[in-house]
């Protein structure tokens, strides 16, 4: 079930070279109320294509504001946000849409299934919504469950399954586009720990296939398998283990 064919991005820019992801200046202020919520801080962060990164820190540091908007789910107050060297931050909400289904996969803790579609039809959402014809979402759909172990769940709904086998139709549905970057926020948070470490497996496996993996976690056991460490206090990287030389 390791296999992931469907895993490989579809076009990938001299992996290892390329800046895919450059953050300058990046502000993000909530305002509640009176009260404003600095969030991120003059935030600025490399990441070079194929990349392997843990972000760590706190609650309350940043973290998922900060995948929130490198995957395009939010929009910073102040800076800029280069992917794959063009500037995401000016681009309108439909464009940015678009980015974001063919480039960007993401994974969260809570699974973010929808809750009446089945396994198979939560994996095609990202097809459905990108136009994809119904027999290529089909061929495409029967791989991703056989590549996920899922086979025999492609007509169980959400609620139906295991918090395992939650993430793992989460994974296929955040690969199903082949996007070149994934953003995990805490995907181990609601599983045990032998679960847990599957799932990190599975997304380690696209990372060899080259896509960049960048994983929020309160685990120091997960983070340190990352090949870098981001350590996040007060809206800043406070620490970062540096781009590997290798
Ligand atoms: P982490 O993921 O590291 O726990 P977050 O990025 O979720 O941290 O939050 C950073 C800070 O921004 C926190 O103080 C949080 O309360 C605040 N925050 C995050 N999202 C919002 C929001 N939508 N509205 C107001 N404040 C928010
Ligand atoms: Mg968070």
């Amino acid at each position: 079930m390791t296999t992931v064919t469907n895993a490989v991005p579809n076009t990938v820019t001299n992996p290892g070279t390329a800046a895919q992801i450059e953050l300058s200046g990046i502000e993000r202020v909530f305002h509640l109320g009176d009260s404003e919520v600095h969030a991120l801080r003059n935030l600025n962060l490399t990441i070079t294509a194929g990349e392997y990164v843990a972000v760590m820190g706190p609650s309350g540091s940043g973290k998922s504001t900060l995948l929130n908007l490198l995957g395009l789910l939010d929009r910073p107050n102040t800076g800029v946000y280069r992917l794959e060297g063009r500037d995401v931050t000016t681009l309108s909400p439909d464009q940015q849409a678009r980015v974001r289904s063919e480039r960007i996969g993401f994974v969260f803790q809570s699974f973010h299934l929808v809750p009446r579609l089945t396994a198979a039809e939560n994996i095609a959402l990202p097809m459905t919504l990108a136009g994809i014809a119904p027999q290529q979402r089909a061929a495409r759909v029967a791989q991703a469950l056989k590549d996920y172990g899922l086979e025999n769940r492609a007509g169980h709904r959400p609620d139906q399954l295991s918090g395992g086998q939650r993430q793992r139709v989460a994974i296929a549905r955040a690969t199903i586009m082949q996007p070149a970057v994934i953003l995990a926020d805490e995907p181990t948070g609601n599983l045990d720990r032998a679960t847990g470490d599957e799932v990190i497996r599975l997304l380690e496996e696209l990372n060899r296939h080259g896509v960049t993996l960048i994983v929020v976690t309160h685990d120091a056991g997960i983070g340190s398998r990352a090949r870098r460490q981001l350590l996040m206090e007060d809206g800043a990287v406070h620490h970062d283990s540096g781009i590997p030389s290798v």
